[in-house]
């Protein structure tokens, strides 16, 4: 096809944090508490080609997981727009937007809370792609074998109940249930953040082969940019929210151009030459109920300047398909003349 298979435009996502019951209390003697709003997700914009595997990393916080969930429609989008294949995802009929549904899963960081464990793993794996009439009921159990042995598992374990596996054969379990339904696209919230390192490996060889062997799309989040450096077409960084950095992995890991990118990169153990080029990052990530104006990372950036405390930086394109958000690129940080 040509054009990205999903578009986001402009993506926000916005909570609300009720009142509690003594704030809510005190505003009928005129206190005047308001409602809080996180912000979770504010203006992302990212298009996603066919058969790319795109690396979404940032720190615990930034707004990933809840951008993975935009992307799946888990949660729908407070403004912008996401495109499946085009199509604006808020203006499909009932059997586009269940056709979308099926054809962007989501596997989650731990397989043993997402998993029901009152069920078989021939249920869990088998139950949708018979309500969707994907696959006859007769033929559930077959299907669910082949499922299981296309992920590495021995089909006759299929059985057994979640308690009975590893983390590294639940966390099969739980890829084997996403490609049950047939999807496109995988969402890959720290799918294998909670396995031991080896077996972190293993798991990240079959996504890999898996996109070989289906052609499937990712969008990997992470926070761990050790982990998607190797099978990422491209990596997106995140902060508080907002896209900072975009580029092909190699361009990244070569050059990152935003101070941010450049401070996790410090932070990354295996690459000592950045260790020594970057300073790491200090302090923690600001609460998304109260994140600071103009550049969100100015608290902690090394480099900020008067300008990066009152103007929201654009992502601006360095190179060809490589684009950051930061005033060093654009005109510098210092104040600008009124
Ligand atoms: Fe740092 Fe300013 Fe660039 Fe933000 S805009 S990353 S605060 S230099």
């Amino acid at each position: 096809m040509s054009g990205p298979i999903l578009t986001l435009e402009g993506v926000s996502k916005r909570f609300t944090k009720p009142l509690d019951a003594a704030s809510r209390f005190a505003n009928m003697f005129g206190a005047g508490y308001r409602e809080e709003v996180v912000h979770a997700v504010d203006g992302v914009d990212l298009a996603i080609a066919e058969g790319e595997v795109v690396g979404l990393v940032g720190e615990s916080g930034c707004g990933k997981s809840t951008l993975g969930r935009v992307v799946a429609g888990i949660h729908p989008a407070s403004s912008g727009t996401v495109r499946w294949q085009g199509q604006p995802t808020a203006t499909m009929s009932a059997q586009e937007r269940r056709a979308a549904t099926l054809a962007i899963q989501m596997i989650f960081q731990d397989p043993m809370s997402s998993l029901n464990p009152r069920m078989r793993v021939t249920d869990i794996v088998g139950e949708a792609p018979v309500v969707h009439g994907l696959v006859p009921k007769a033929e559930q159990d077959g299907y669910v074998a082949a499922m299981l042995e296309r992920v590495g598992l021995d089909p006759s374990y299929r059985r057994r109940y979640p308690h009975q596996f590893s983390g590294g054969q639940r966390a099969r379990i739980g890829i084997a249930r996403a490609l049950a339904v047939k999807p496109r696209f995988l969402v890959c919230d720290e799918s294998v953040a909670a396995l031991d390192v080896s077996i972190q490996a293993q798991v990240l060889n079959l996504f890999m082969n898996l996109r070989d062997e289906l052609g499937l799309t990712y969008l990997f989040i992470s926070h761990d940019l050790s982990v998607v450096r190797h099978l990422s077409d491209r990596v997106v960084i995140m902060y508080l929210g907002r896209v900072v950095e975009s580029a092909t992995a190699s361009a990244l890991f070569k050059g990152p151009q935003h101070p941010y990118s450049q401070a996790l990169l410090a932070n990354v153990p295996t690459i000592a030459a950045r260790r020594k080029r970057f300073a790491a990052l200090k302090g923690e990530i600001p609460s998304p109920l109260h994140p600071p104006p103009g550049c969100h990372f100015h608290p902690r950036c090394p480099q900020a300047g008067p300008r990066c405390k009152v103007e929201r930086p654009a992502l601006r394109e360095l190179a060809s398909g490589h684009v950051a958000a930061c005033h060093l690129h654009d005109g510098g940080v210092g104040a600008r003349a009124a």
